[in-house]
């Protein structure tokens, strides 16, 4: 989004709740030299997210250095699944940082066998080989390497066409943006790779054929061959609107990926580790992919990533080829480890699943008081509300970025708005919610969506 934030301090209401307090103007006078020393040193490509500046981050709730007090919405972006700052985690960090060990490359270490061996119980067959990465993108890089690997020995130098859908987002770097679906990111890209095919999401709202035939109509209009894909890769659900595909076309995706020797990659490095309710994403579809990648909510902290795959394919590639400089590293380890358990142990699937249930109720009542409300999307603790024009399904980017600000300001905190246009204001607290704080956040919801509503009305 090319939209940025006004850093002239303004009065805003106070607010003072058990889980919220806002007892400054907004941005806070004090943060204006933090703000501007980043806005100098930093790319213009960095902003463009509400300025909170983060000091402390606790279970649901991010604290600044000023008093401010916010439930947190955003968990960073998807990433702390087991909460903030969660002891466990930084104890498990402290202890392996004071070990002796706080790197070894792909040398082997006790605590990266630990992480894979507890990945690889946790996931279902034939998930059973693990690939330890840094982030998300880095995860896709590998599942186009493997794909077209795959391709190259099942079908030759023809079977390399990697299919993703429109509107997707698989990272930032130039292959994971070749396979993502949003045109105005690729425009720098001056030789994009015609093996990269991009077909509609069937989200049942911007796309309104859900079925299974849209697939194959979709390859034949592209001039695909089905016996030249290599891969098929999607978001377990899309990102920027939270979309889950239908059960059944998904069920028909893994036939047909299967008989034509096509790898099925799910893209989990937001959906996975309970954040739709299931252990893993895919598991709402009743399938289970050839290649699952996985990042943020892995550690709830540090980076770490992983690509978890059929054991044939993961191990197309001779001994010293897939290997990264900090694959594994112990620290990281140590994090993903302590929050795997966390996840597992206090069921936060299940709870993001209970939890789930009370924030789509309260949306879907949103979406039906508010026409400006085009659609609600998404399962467990991921929520997608999508901003339209009113009478029409054309993105309202104006008044997602408004009801977030004002949210910001009455003290639920949550990334700028994603998605087609910039529609879309998404919804992704921690797991560990206070199902208290979870339903005061959403009368605050209801009620930047009143103001900006009706001011806009009114204007
Ligand atoms: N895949 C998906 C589905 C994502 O949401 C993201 C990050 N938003 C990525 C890949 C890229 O991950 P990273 O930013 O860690 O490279």
């Amino acid at each position: 989004m090319a939209k940025d934030y006004d850093l002239t301090p303004r009065r805003v209401p106070r607010v003072e709740t058990r889980f919220r307090k806002i007892v400054t103007d907004f941005p806070v006078p004090e943060s204006l030299p933090i703000l501007e020393k980043l806005r100098a040193y930093e790319p213009v490509a960095m902003r463009g997210q509400p300025p909170v500046v983060w000091d402390r981050a606790e279970g649901f709730q991010v604290y600044d250095a000023w008093g401010n007090q916010w439930i947190d919405w955003s968990s960073g972006v998807l990433i702390a699944n087991a909460g903030h700052g969660r002891r466990e985690i930084a104890e498990a960090i402290a202890r392996q940082a004071s070990s002796g060990l706080l790197t070894n490359y792909c040398f082997p270490s006790a605590i990266r066998a630990r992480v894979v061996e507890r990945m690889a119980g946790l996931l279902p067959e034939p998930l059973k080989k693990i690939f330890l990465l840094t982030t998300g993108s880095e995860t896709v890089e590998c599942a186009i390497k493997l794909c077209r690997s795959h391709g190259l020995k099942a079908g030759g130098r023809e079977k390399h066409v990697i299919v993703s859908y429109d509107k997707a987002f698989h990272g930032r770097t130039l292959g994971s943006q070749q396979a993502g679906g949003i045109p105005s990111q690729k425009e720098w890209i001056v030789n994009l790779d015609p093996g990269f095919v991009q077909i509609p999401f069937p989200d049942g709202y911007r796309t309104t054929d859900n079925s299974f035939e849209g697939f194959e109509r979709a390859l034949h209009e592209r001039n695909v061959e089905p016996r030249n894909v290599a891969g098929v890769m999607l978001e377990t659900y899309q990102g920027g609107s939270a979309a889950f595909a239908p059960a059944e076309y998904m069920r028909e995706l893994r036939q047909w990926c299967t008989g034509h020797e096509a790898l099925l990659v799910c893209d989990e490095v937001q959906a996975g580790f309970g954040r739709t309710g299931t252990l893993w994403g895919f598991e709402h579809y009743g399938v289970v992919p050839d290649l699952a990648l996985f990042g943020k909510g892995m550690s709830s902290s540090l980076p770490i990533s992983a690509v978890a795959g059929r054991p044939d394919v993961m191990d197309l590639h001779p001994a010293g080829s897939m290997t990264s400089t900090h694959t594994g590293n112990p620290v990281c380890c140590a994090a993903a480890l302590a929050s795997i358990e966390l996840v597992v142990q206090e069921n936060l699937a299940g709870r993001a699943c209970r939890l789930g249930v009370i924030l789509h109720d309260r949306l879907r009542a949103l979406e039906s008081r508010f026409p400006q409300i085009g659609c609600v999307a998404g399962k467990g603790l991921v929520a997608g509300v999508t901003c339209v024009k009113r009478g029409s399904r054309d993105p309202d980017g104006d008044l997602a970025w408004g009801v977030v600000e004002r949210c910001i300001e009455k003290g639920v905190l949550m990334f700028s708005p994603v998605g087609f246009g910039g529609g879309t204001v998404k919804i992704s607290p921690p797991l560990v919610i206070d199902e208290a704080a979870l339903v005061e956040s959403l009368s605050v919801l209801e009620e930047a969506f009143a103001e900006k509503v009706e001011k806009g009305a009114a204007a």
